[in-house]
């Protein structure tokens, strides 16, 4: 019997290969493909070295209650003609919660990874999806003590969490090109070290609303008579901008397609700042050391603001945040390169796989508590 891991988007892939990669044979990954699209899950798959996962079908592009219930209905055949000793879901995509329902339906222990985030914005369906998993989840994997504390005043009993960190960490780590290669990324760029913005756009509260999407291509347009403005264009955003009839903006702009993570995280690494809606980039540039403006409404990763990133909403305060991010200089790049990252220490993998012996080699322990 294997440990499934229940998985759909880039974020997750991204940050579940080191757990993959240790578990070995062990591990059973599954692909709901609710990111069907090649360089979000495909390519971007391989290239991690992520082994062939089981795929499910109907999912990507659906409505959410479809790609659950349709992914609940394809995990819950496939526990039943071979039970996992242990279910693993991340974060907080319509895919993890298709992989806790499952699991919860067929009494198989389940492991939240990075449990405990909030955002307390309930217009958010990923804010559904967190507090949905960690009611379910056996063994709720905190990433920071302020995550551990969000689960408490919901009521979950402390045996159930462990604070691991956050396996972004170890991605980072494990994914970040070395110098020579970084140069060679950014060279068929033509980009200068700490000379460029790194900007990614795709949370629905951006794209789907089109004044909001003007208001940050403009902005980034702004800022792109200043600096170098590389834009890896996702999939979804690509839509929305010619659906909104907004791609004359994009001119000014470096756009590319989605990247590779490596390659990402090589822009990153050298990026004078960078720009986003991402989850993932919040805890990246920790680990980086470089300065984020976030484009959201809320966030559930406060532990980035402290020092790393500046939370503002689509308009002009994006392109004042962004000039006061470029104002930080070396100086000031250099003093967060030297900070610690709130998300932990990189052993987050390790420290889940020990956690994942006791509960396969114990069935039933916890999801009897
Ligand atoms: N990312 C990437 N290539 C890109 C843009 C982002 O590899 O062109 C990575 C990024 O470093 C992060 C992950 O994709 O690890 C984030 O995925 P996304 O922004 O789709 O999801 P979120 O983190 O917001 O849930």
């Amino acid at each position: 019997r294997s440990i499934a891991i229940v998985l759909g988007t880039r974020p997750e892939l991204v940050k579940l290969t080191e757990l993959i990669r240790l578990l070995g044979p062990a591990a059973h990954v599954v692909h709901t493909g609710q990111h069907y699209d090649e360089e979000l899950s495909g390519r971007f798959l391989t290239d991690l070295g992520i082994p062939e996962p089981t795929y499910l079908t109907g999912i990507g592009g659906r409505p959410r209650a479809v790609q659950i219930s349709a992914a609940l209905a394809q995990l819950d055949a496939l526990f039943l003609a071979s039970p996992p000793l242990a279910v693993v879901v991340q974060g907080d995509t319509n895919a993890a919660l298709a992989g806790a329902l499952a699991a919860n339906a067929r009494s198989v222990p389940l492991v939240h990874v990075e449990a405990g985030l909030r955002s307390h914005d309930r217009n958010m369906p990923e804010e559904h999806n967190r507090v949905l998993i960690d009611r379910l989840a056996d063994v709720l994997c905190a990433a920071t003590p302020d995550n551990r504390a969000n689960l408490l005043a919901e009521g979950i009993s402390p045996e159930l969490i462990e604070v691991t960190g956050n396996t972004v960490v170890e991605a980072v780590h494990g994914q970040l090109p070395d110098a020579v290669e970084r140069a060679a990324h950014l060279g068929r760029l033509g980009l200068a070290e700490d000379g460029f913005v790194l900007a990614t756009v795709h949370r629905p509260e951006n794209t789907d609303d089109p004044v909001a999407l003007r208001a940050i291509l403009t902005e980034l347009v702004a800022l792109a008579d200043e600096v170098p403005v590389v834009l890896p264009l996702h999939p979804r955003t690509r839509a929305r901008v010619e659906a909104a009839g907004l791609a004359s903006l994009l001119g000014p702009l470096r756009v590319t397609r989605p990247l590779g993570y490596g390659e990402f995280l090589a822009l990153a690494r050298h990026a004078a700042l960078l720009v986003s809606d991402s989850g993932g980039v919040q805890e990246e540039v920790t680990v980086l050391g470089r300065p984020l403006v976030v484009v959201r409404n809320s966030t559930e990763r406060p532990e980035a603001m402290a020092d790393f990133a500046t939370l503002v909403g689509p308009g002009p305060e994006l392109g004042r945040a962004a000039r006061e991010g470029l104002a930080l200089g070396a100086a000031g790049r250099a003093r967060l390169g030297a900070l610690r990252s709130p998300f932990g220490d990189g052993l987050a993998s390790r420290r889940i796989v020990e956690l994942l012996g006791v509960v396969a080699s114990r069935p039933g322990v916890y999801a009897a508590a």
